[in-house]
């Protein structure tokens, strides 16, 4: 497991796309796990020494401080933040401000979840569905447990009763709708699946920067194909 050292992290003072119904502000803590090739966040996911991402621990607590009255809540991304050493008094900062928070995962440290689930620590969890296990080395997780850990965090999040959805982003070919079809028995009784659109952009891989995914209406058309009720966005 990489150690992270670094001290900082990117803060989003107000928005209403990453936190579900609510105004939020949302914090991308440095460090990851895994290096899919369409990584927007290339330098949040490989951060290096000296990168240095805008807000202290100190500037966010004054922050929040000052805008919590205007919040609904504080989403908490990366990187995976399961894994950054500063999430434990970023959600004792939140907590002491009474904002929910949301928190995304790669689902793949279901200990760590575990811990946040029983303590109460979030209100809301995005999981990751990426793509089916067996392709997870193609994006980076070289153990051969993906399916048991992702298994073990959906188990977790269905008898937890907190408020929680899949997201799959779909950038073929690690997503088509073929691998879809075969992701549908993953959310049996699970409330949300969310299908998100992938965009051409700044990719951690540069091949991938420009890949040609299926757009809102194509992913609308493979839903009723399918016959799956899942979120596209
Ligand atoms: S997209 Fe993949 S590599 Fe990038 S931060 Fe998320 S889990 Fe890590």
């Amino acid at each position: 497991m990489p150690l992270f050292t670094h001290d900082s992290f990117v803060l989003v003072k107000t928005t209403l796309l990453d936190f579900p119904g609510r105004v939020a502000a949302a914090i991308f803590l440095p460090g990851c796990h895994l290096c899919c090739p369409y990584c927007h966040n290339p330098e949040l996911a490989r951060p290096s020494p000296d990168n240095h991402f805008g807000t202290s621990v100190k500037q966010f607590q004054d922050f929040l401080a000052l805008r919590a009255p205007r919040l609904g809540g504080v989403a908490i991304s990366g990187g995976e933040p399961l894994l950054n050493p500063l999430l434990p008094e970023l959600i004792h900062i939140i907590k002491n401000q009474g904002l929910a928070i949301k928190i995304d995962t790669a689902g793949l440290l279901p200990e760590r979840l575990k811990t946040l689930l029983m303590n109460q620590s979030v209100d809301y969890v995005a999981m990751d569905l990426k793509t089916l296990p067996e392709n997870y080395p193609q994006l980076g997780w070289k153990k051969n447990n993906a399916e048991e850990k992702l298994r073990q965090s959906l188990e977790l999040l269905k008898s937890w009763g907190g408020d929680f959805e899949l997201r799959t982003t779909v950038a073929p070919p690690l997503v088509d709708k073929t691998i879809l079809e075969k992701l549908i028995p993953w959310t049996n009784d699970v409330s949300r699946w969310v299908w998100q659109v992938y965009h051409p952009g700044i990719t951690l891989h540069p091949d991938w920067g420009n890949i040609e995914a299926p757009d809102e209406s194509v992913l609308n058309t493979w839903a009723k194909e399918l016959q799956v009720d899942v979120l596209i966005r």
